[in-house]
């Protein structure tokens, strides 16, 4: 699927949906896929609302629905910065079909300037470590077209991977001291694409990290979360998902470099903690943290909705907080648990499942490693697929989706997984 360019200028809900020529929608795995990034992109919608608002009024003013009005004056259902961000990356996988930093990071100057994959058509709201690398980016670039002699600021956005690790140019616009959760916010997409080798799946989430979040921390906290993730999306346990062995038990994936004390700390169950915000997890913009109060939210919640509202009501980073868990108890519980209403309610919703079908579609599926240092990682392309494969959602994710109170519907797949 061609996603449009930003000049096009099309909101999200506008894009034309062209399904991937297969089946997917009723297989477990589609549903662990779709599951992680709909997880994630309702956390935000439904966290946007009250981000930044403490503890004391969350308690005071409990989230029950997706709302409108609030910190950013959303309409209910309309999602963040972790969201545009996240299906800045699947596009760039989808499109590229591969994994390629040069791309990505286009895509996420695109949403920072011209609001590409925006829910408003704008960026409201960006962390800090994420606007220095992308200011950052623009200043390489201007470097990059002088040494190209190129004149359009388009051409340059359209300069190939190839060319980009000929010339040695550096996408990685960041490093130490860069820990903020941005990077792990946005993560899912890596995890869904490379399910299949789960080395590769790990050690490409701690690279999409160093585009903005440098620091080893930030770096280690997205291979992690990358590991539990493919796990989940295999059909793993909660038990297993949130053991304090699971990194031991699936060491290999981890290749030579061990994980940041920091990190270990939380894959050995620091998230653990009965009394929750006053055992001391909070719903901050530091990726340890933040890591932990997703971790204590799954850990807690008893379903994917019972596990969002324990992540948004720790207050302050509450979008971001419920984004990441999202990702993880998405994959696990599968999207029919997700409740229907939220869904339904959710901003370009048919564009999201729709990614997440391409995605599964089109995720990588040889061990064959191109170029292990440039990250050109071959996937199994379609290629472009003919016309009259298309179908057409205009907008109607009923087919996708079970009616509110049908519970066979919602008895299929994620219950299943969840029942594990
Ligand atoms: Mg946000």
């Amino acid at each position: 699927m061609k996603f449009p360019l930003p000049h096009e200028k099309k909101l999200p809900h506008e894009v034309p949906i062209h399904r991937p020529p297969t089946k997917l929608h009723n297989s477990i795995l589609f549903s662990r896929i779709a599951g992680s990034l709909v997880g994630l992109a309702v956390g935000d919608a439904l966290g946007a609302s009250v981000e930044f608002r403490p503890r004391k009024y969350l308690l005071a003013h409990p989230v029950h629905d997706m709302t409108s009005g609030g910190t950013w004056n959303l309409k209910a259902g309309q999602w963040t910065d972790d969201t545009s961000m996240a299906l800045c990356l699947a596009t760039s996988l989808i499109n590229k079909g591969t994994f390629s930093p040069y791309d990505q990071m286009v895509r996420f100057k695109w949403w920072y300037r011209y609001g590409y994959l925006s829910s408003t058509g704008v960026c409201f709201d960006i962390g800090n470590g994420t606007r220095k690398s992308l200011e950052e980016f623009t200043r390489r670039q201007v470097n990059l077209k002088k040494k190209l002699h190129i004149k359009d600021d388009y051409d340059v956005d359209q300069v190939p991977q190839k060319t980009i690790d000929k010339l040695q140019f550096n996408v990685f616009c960041s490093g130490p001291g860069a820990c903020g959760n941005g990077a792990l916010m946005r993560l899912a997409p890596v995890p869904l694409f490379f399910y299949r080798v789960p080395h590769i799946a790990v050690e490409l989430s701690g690279h999409s990290s160093r585009l903005t979040h440098g620091d080893e921390v930030a770096i280690d906290a997205c291979r992690y979360l990358g590991a539990l993730i493919v796990a989940a999306v295999a059909g793993e346990s909660k038990e297993n998902l949130l053991s304090e062995r699971f990194y031991e038990s699936h060491r290999s994936w981890f290749g030579r470099k061990a994980l940041h004390q920091d990190i270990l700390h939380v894959a050995a169950g620091s998230f653990k903690r009965q009394g929750g915000y006053n055992d001391g997890i909070r719903g901050a913009g530091h990726v340890v943290p933040s890591l932990e109060a997703a971790l204590w939210a799954f850990w807690k919640g008893k379903s994917y909705e019972d596990g969002v509202m324990n992540a948004i009501h720790l207050g302050d980073d509450t979008d971001t907080t419920a984004a990441i868990y999202g990702q993880l108890a998405g994959a696990h519980y599968g999207y029919q648990s997700i409740p229907y209403n939220w869904i339904h309610q959710l901003y370009a919703n048919s564009l999201i499942f729709c990614i997440a079908e391409w995605l599964q579609a089109s995720s990588y599926r040889r061990r064959k490693v191109l170029d292990h240092k440039k990250y050109q990682y071959s996937s199994r392309q379609y290629g472009k697929p003919k016309q009259h494969y298309y179908h057409r959602m205009n907008g109607n994710i009923s087919k996708l989706l079970p009616r509110p109170g049908d519970e066979a519907a919602r008895r299929s797949i994620g219950d299943k997984s969840m029942a594990k």
